[in-house]
């Protein structure tokens, strides 16, 4: 017989967990369904957790090998890749066991198995091929989030040519790596293979890095990157991968060549929803294997719901997990008392690290909002010469007339906390959200929060 609960969720990474703990809070009785042995989604395990670990042990063991003091020691210490992976994993055991206790605690079923749809209020649980179970619920929250897209040319079981997942597995530090793909994965992992000093070639397919950011910032990091040794090419696209034993070859259209002893592709991503049989329930699935859903993020059918990555962008941890929460409002409340923030902020862990909420420069222009540019260089910031992290800038964008703040950008140490404290003041409504604010509170000295204040004056100085 099946078993039956109020509310059935696929997937235990941020976008279940996020539907999970809030439907449980609202009494309800949930299962959250999970065809990886362990819990935490593709978050905890090959996605965002991992791979911060990893940027942080390489950022840490690349200033040490910089510090004269430790020139004599650390120049000799035998670390590479495969050692810092370990700390990688080791902290994603450490998420799992985390996350465990809240399931434990608000009395969540987790079952493992691999979900798919009978009809609209039933799915099949697998495990392996005789052993499956039947689950019914009235509602059901699709979280299987995404998985690196991988074209049919490229062959991927060959060891040198890796995507997200299985560069987590990489066995020995290569000396060259090409990334094909310079969005916010290929850009991450450049500043990371960058900083463990191999030598790193960015393929972009684009005319710009990351054209979603401000212009200004995006040059920052193109400057900074190539600084430290990073090779970009923009504009270019594959027309031949080809590995051997002694490495691969990426060739382009544009006939350029480059040779490295790995390649890491980092261009695209599909949403997991193979094998669900969705669209025979009259669920849509897109080309990427996205899922449809309305503002309230309901399928075509009313009791089916879907969150996170699957549901396209922003494929964000941290918008994921909202949405997950926001759903289970709908679920456990018929409606809605808050709504989704529509200003996501956008980290991104590259060296120099970024962030930012709101409008960019281009954007404001091409709606032809007038406005005002404010702007701190992290250099002349007292906290930033102590730390000895002086590259950076916090620039805030305001609306000429009435204040009211409509963007903010920063690159440099810490920027993607640096950038919450604006964020804070520009969710206010009413006449909190200007940049008079900044101006006028007082701030701890020395931090990095200083920056508002000296980025407020700069920007009133222009007006005035
Ligand atoms: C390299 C990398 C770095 C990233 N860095 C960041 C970052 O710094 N900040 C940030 O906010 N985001 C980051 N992200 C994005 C972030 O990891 C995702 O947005 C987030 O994991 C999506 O959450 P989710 O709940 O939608 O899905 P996931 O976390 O992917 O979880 C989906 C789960 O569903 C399970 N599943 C799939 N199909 C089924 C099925 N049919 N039955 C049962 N279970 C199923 C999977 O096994 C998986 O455990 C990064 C991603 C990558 C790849």
């Amino acid at each position: 017989m099946d078993r039956h609960y109020d509310v059935v969720i696929i997937g235990s990474g941020p976008g279940g967990e996020g539907a999970a703990m809030r439907l449980a809070k609202a009494g309800k009785r949930v299962a959250v369904v999970e065809a990886h042995p362990q819990i935490g989604g593709g978050c905890t395990h090959w996605g965002t957790i991992p791979s911060k670990t990893l940027r942080h042990s390489v950022r840490l063991l690349s200033e040490y090998r910089r510090h004269p003091l430790f020139e004599h020691t650390l120049s000799h210490m035998d670390v590479g890749y495969p050692e810092l992976l370990r700390e990688a994993h080791s902290v994603s055991t450490e998420q799992v066991r985390t996350r465990q206790r809240y399931y434990f605690r608000n009395q969540v079923d987790i079952i493992h198995g691999f979900a798919s749809f009978e009809d609209a209020n039933r799915v099949k649980v697998t495990r392996r091929e005789y052993d499956s179970e039947f689950l019914s619920a009235d509602h059901f929250v699709i979280a299987t989030g995404s998985s690196p897209y991988r074209p049919e040319d490229v062959d991927f079981a060959h060891e040198r040519i890796h995507d997200s997942d299985s560069i987590l597995g990489l066995e020995a530090t290569p000396r060259s790596v090409t990334l094909y793909g310079a969005g916010v994965i290929g850009c991450e992992y450049a500043s990371i293979f960058a900083n463990l000093d191999l030598k790193v070639t960015l393929i972009n397919t684009r005319d710009r890095l990351m054209s979603f950011l401000d212009d200004e910032i995006t040059d920052a990091l193109g400057y900074h990157l190539r600084d430290q040794g990073v090779q970009i090419r923009h504009d270019e696209t594959y027309s031949l991968i080809e590995a051997d034993d002694d490495g691969v070859v990426l060739e382009c259209q544009s006939g350029s060549q480059v040779r490295s002893d790995v390649l890491l592709w980092a261009n695209g991503r599909s949403g997991n929803t193979k094998g669900m049989g969705l669209e025979a329930i009259g669920v849509a699935v897109n080309h990427r294997g996205q899922i449809e859903v309305d503002e309230t993020l309901t399928t075509a059918l009313p009791g089916i719901h879907a969150v996170g990555d699957v549901i396209g962008p922003p494929g964000l941890a941290s918008a994921s997990y909202d949405q997950g929460r926001f759903v289970g409002g709908v679920i456990a409340d018929g409606n809605n008392r808050w709504s989704l923030v529509k200003d996501v902020p956008t980290g991104i862990f590259t060296s120099p690290e970024i962030s930012s909420v709101g409008k960019t420069e281009h954007e404001l222009t091409t709606q032809g909002v007038p406005y005002e540019v404010g702007r701190a260089e992290f250099k002349n910031i007292a906290r930033a010469q102590i730390t000895g992290h002086r590259v950076g800038m916090l620039k805030l964008l305001f609306h000429r007339e009435t204040l009211e703040i409509l963007g903010i950008h920063c690159f440099g140490e810490q920027a993607a906390e640096i950038l919450h404290i604006g964020q804070a003041i520009m969710s206010q409504s009413g006449e909190a959200n200007t940049i008079r604010y900044f101006a006028e509170t007082t701030f701890n000295y020395p931090t990095m929060a200083e920056a508002y204040r000296v980025a407020a004056l700069n920007g009133l100085n222009r007006l005035f």
